[in-house]
């Protein structure tokens, strides 16, 4: 398949070919279409694989830029990570007026407070700022409608299982769930198994 063959919207699609990706690579084809249908999905994927893409392009489809709500929350193990998925979620979003921000540690926190209470429709950042923001009542979690877990692993090798889970009770029943881990350890599935309802498994 191609991606204008995905059903995606224009204002997206031209987002994609302007970044320079001409076809879907193999994670895209098999991923992104499930998503889009609504189901969750737990993909065992590599970094270098196009992983970024494929959430960030199927967050892009569903949300609503009308909404001036958090409406899709991608977590990730570093600050690094998560600043470069918000470059590609914006980057891909470039004809579709999209706020995200990237809620990460280390940053100022009335500048993140700032930026919330401005109105992001997607944040991508780390568990520790996010459940802090969260907390606070500065990141709201009622239109929430999709969450990302990239790097999952990483995530729970860095300790921050509790807060994944303090941050997933927050969240509005039957949200969406995207997991994208290099491995699947026991931990990883027995958050799976909380948190996500009747997964499809991709392995790339
Ligand atoms: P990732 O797996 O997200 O770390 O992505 C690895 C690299 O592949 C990044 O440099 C992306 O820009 C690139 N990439 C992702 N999807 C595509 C695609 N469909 N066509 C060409 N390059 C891509």
């Amino acid at each position: 398949p191609t991606f204008d063959k995905m059903g995606l919207r224009e204002e997206l699609l031209r987002g994609i070919y302007s970044y320079g990706f001409e076809k879907p690579s193999a994670i895209q084809q098999r991923a992104i279409l499930p998503v889009l249908k609504g189901r969750d999905v737990i993909a065992q994927a590599q970094s270098g694989t196009g992983k970024t893409a494929t959430f960030s392009i199927s967050v892009l489809q569903q949300i609503d830029t009308q909404v001036r709500e958090t409406q899709a929350l991608i977590l990730s193990p570093t600050r690094e990570l998560a600043t470069q998925i918000q470059k590609v979620v914006l980057a891909l979003g470039d004809y579709m007026n999209v706020q995200c921000h990237a809620c990460i540690g280390g940053t100022n926190l009335g500048e993140d407070i700032r930026k919330l209470d401005y109105g992001q429709h997607v944040v991508s950042g780390t568990p520790g700022r996010v459940f802090d923001m969260i907390r606070r009542r500065n990141l709201r979690t009622r239109s929430i409608k999709m969450l990302v877990l990239d790097e999952a692993d990483e995530m729970l090798n860095k300790g921050f299982k509790e807060q994944l889970y303090d941050i997933y009770r927050y969240l509005p029943p039957g949200a969406q769930v995207v997991l994208l881990s290099a491995t699947l350890p026991h931990e990883i599935l027995e958050m799976t198994s909380k948190f996500m309802t009747d997964p499809i498994r991709i392995l790339v």
